[in-house]
């Protein structure tokens, strides 16, 4: 494939990031790749296994010339970032981000992006439980949707640019408005991940009464929990403080359906509790029809553990 961006910079060096720079360097997207992490150790990490061409010390030496800027780090850590670089950014460059949450990340921002750029925020729905910059590889983004959420009257070909970057990497582009994404995600992501810290907290808790059993007998639904539970924390605190409304909003219809469960077995309703199930049981169909994961049993893990 031909070189999209001459100069690409990613301000944080993690899973995402990693990923990105990895698929690009994979597919020959970028001239050049330009990164920075806040820690030493990261980026003395990304230097050595060579996750970019250059590892910098600072965000502002990062992005001066770049004709992409990924802003790749932690949802609240965005507007501080964001101050950081805006002095030093290329006229006519594009600047994305990565991150879970968007209406916040837009809030954060948008008003230190200066006029000359375009800030075209991002999100891709690809990640695992790992994090840091030896987490990263190239096909993360391979058959995974990427949601980018352009405002008000961004500039149609810097749009079309982005959109030809992720398509190289793998990935299917839609474009979605920022509180419509945050629903949808809510739905589709932070509250199932809320639901899986909780129960993995609870069996937690009755580890404590059972000693090792939860563990040992985890062969069951109980370890795709705690995958989801074993989540970066700080990435996952911020997405919850930064999709409140949305988020609230899911749990509150979550914990009515529970609630109607609970009285469907405290009463012995079989009818209901078989109708729900049988309801639900589509939805993985269709998870599966869109390509989206397998049909093999237990997601196609083999047997032997
Ligand atoms: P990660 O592997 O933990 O990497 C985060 C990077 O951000 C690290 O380089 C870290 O630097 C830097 N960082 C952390 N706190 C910072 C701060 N306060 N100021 C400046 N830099 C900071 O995270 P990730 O999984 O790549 O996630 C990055 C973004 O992608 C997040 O916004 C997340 O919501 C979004 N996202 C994640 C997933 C997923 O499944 N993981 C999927 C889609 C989108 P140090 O290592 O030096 O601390």
């Amino acid at each position: 494939m031909s070189v999209l961006y001459d100069h690409v910079a990613f301000v944080g060096l993690g899973l995402i990031a990693g990923s990105m720079s990895l698929a690009m360097r994979k597919h020959g997207l970028a001239g050049q790749t330009v990164g920075t992490a806040r820690t030493a150790q990261t980026r003395q990490t990304a230097r050595e296994i060579g996750l970019c061409d250059r590892v910098v010390d600072s965000a502002a030496e990062a992005v001066a010339g770049a004709d992409l800027v990924v802003l790749a780090v932690p949802v609240g850590a965005m507007g501080a970032v964001a101050r950081e670089i805006a002095p030093h950014l290329k006229p006519g460059a594009t600047v994305t981000d990565v991150g879970s949450v968007k209406r916040a990340v837009i809030g954060a921002v948008a008003p230190h992006m200066p006029e000359t750029v375009h800030f075209i925020p991002g999100h891709p729905l690809a990640g695992t439980e790992h994090t840091g910059p030896r987490a990263g590889f190239a096909e993360l983004f391979e058959n995974r949707f990427c949601l980018l959420v352009p405002l008000e009257g961004t500039d149609r070909a810097a749009l079309q640019g982005l959109r030809a970057l992720w398509e190289a990497m793998g990935s299917t582009v839609e474009t979605m408005d920022p509180d419509h994404h945050d629903l949808v995600l809510a739905v589709t992501s932070h509250a199932p991940h809320l639901i899986a810290y909780t129960m993995v907290g609870v069996a937690d808790d009755l580890r404590r009464v059972t000693d090792s059993e939860v563990i040992k007998y985890s062969a069951a639904g109980f370890r795709d929990f705690t995958r989801i539970a074993a989540s970066d924390p700080v990435m996952w605190r911020d997405v919850f403080l930064n999709n409140r409304d949305a988020t609230l909003e899911i749990l509150g219809r979550f914990t009515e359906e529970l609630f109607a469960l609970q009285r469907a077995i405290r009463t012995g309703d079989g009818e209901l509790l078989h109708a729900y199930f049988t309801r639900t049981r589509a939805i993985r169909r269709g998870i599966i029809e869109a390509g989206q994961d397998t049909a093999a049993p237990d997601f196609g893990r083999s047997a032997k553990r």
